[in-house]
């Protein structure tokens, strides 16, 4: 997918459409991608405020990407999925996740493509080797998609559970019915205590897609604290502030290996510069541009 481009003279207009953007990382990420690669331009935020106006702000950036003005778009919540009915296309991972977190131009026209998917896969092996098996996902949200997906196509067995059953119950139709070819089972569950208990004993993989332990909320964590970790699984945090969630904790002090989301950030920003510029992203440089921003 990646389009590859010379260097060259005009600056690169990047930019990411969402709201609130006040604390993103993305022009972080993406303007040290930039500097690393030699190239010049601007990765910026394009607050849209939903409600009145929002899909005619939307409609405007969008055009100004099929016209050239802006050379990639990534969108976050709340519009990954309103953006769908403005694209042209869509790669077949977005349209089977149902949802578009990065916009590029080909040919005149808006692909809609999902890095969400493989960003978090490229950083799940940072675990490590695991063996496949089952995996539960904790949570049904947008997120709970791109990680389904992906968990699904690499030979995982997945159970979702949702605090909403109903909401576990649509991600899983929509995934069955959008990619008949998937490759195991998905399975729907309510979330809490029964549910955890009741999953199979070689449970390999737990990812938490619920913002429980996203900081202020320190403490919270989608795993019971009296319920102890199927001691082979390895954890999965898609929260990455704080930098240890309590998940992440509780899960190395019991010996087990795991990750909080940073990682899965910086890879589907990486994703996104290389379609958008043609060039290799640093992700060494994305991450001390984190550190030192
Ligand atoms: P979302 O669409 O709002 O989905 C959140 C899911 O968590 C929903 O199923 C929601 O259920 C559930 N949930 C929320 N509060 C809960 C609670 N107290 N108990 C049980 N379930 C709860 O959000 P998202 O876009 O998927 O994002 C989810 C998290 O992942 C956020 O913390 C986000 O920062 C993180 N994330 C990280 C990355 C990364 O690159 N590391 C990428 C994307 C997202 P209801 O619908 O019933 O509320």
């Amino acid at each position: 997918m990646t389009m590859s481009r010379d260097v060259r003279p005009e600056p690169y207009h990047l930019g990411l459409i969402g709201w609130p953007l006040a604390h993103s990382h993305s022009p972080v990420l993406h303007n040290a991608a930039l500097r690393a690669a030699g190239l010049v331009g601007e990765y910026r935020v394009y607050p849209v405020r939903p409600g009145r106006g929002a899909e005619s702000r939307l409609e405007e950036l969008l055009s100004r990407l099929r016209c050239d003005e802006l050379d990639g778009l990534n969108i976050t919540i709340p519009y990954k999925q309103a953006v769908l009915p403005h694209l042209d296309s869509m790669t077949p991972t977005a349209r089977a996740i149902g949802a578009v977190n990065t916009v590029l131009r080909s040919g005149g026209r808006l692909l809609g493509e999902n890095t969400d998917a493989p960003g978090f896969l490229a950083d799940l092996h940072h675990l490590g080797e695991m063996d496949r098996g089952s995996a539960v996902v904790l949570g049904a949200g947008g997120a709970a998609r791109a990680v389904v997906y992906a968990l699904n196509r690499a030979g995982w067995v997945v159970h979702v559970l949702a605090r909403r059953l109903e909401q576990a119950q649509q991600l899983v139709n929509d995934l069955r019915s959008s990619s008949p070819k998937l490759a195991v089972e998905i399975f729907a569950r309510p979330m809490g205590m029964h549910a955890l208990e009741t999953l199979p004993p070689a449970l390999r993989l737990i990812v938490n897609t619920t913002p429980l332990g996203m900081a202020p909320d320190h403490q919270a964590s989608p795993w019971p604290a009296e319920l102890p970790f199927p001691p082979q699984a390895v954890v999965y945090d898609l929260v990455y502030n704080p930098p240890e969630t309590e998940l992440v904790r509780a899960a190395r002090s019991a010996g087990l290996r795991a990750r909080t989301g940073m990682g899965m950030l910086v890879e589907q920003a990486a994703l996104s510069f290389e379609m958008w510029t043609g060039h290799p992203a640093n992700r060494e440089a994305m991450w001390s541009g984190l550190d030192s921003g």
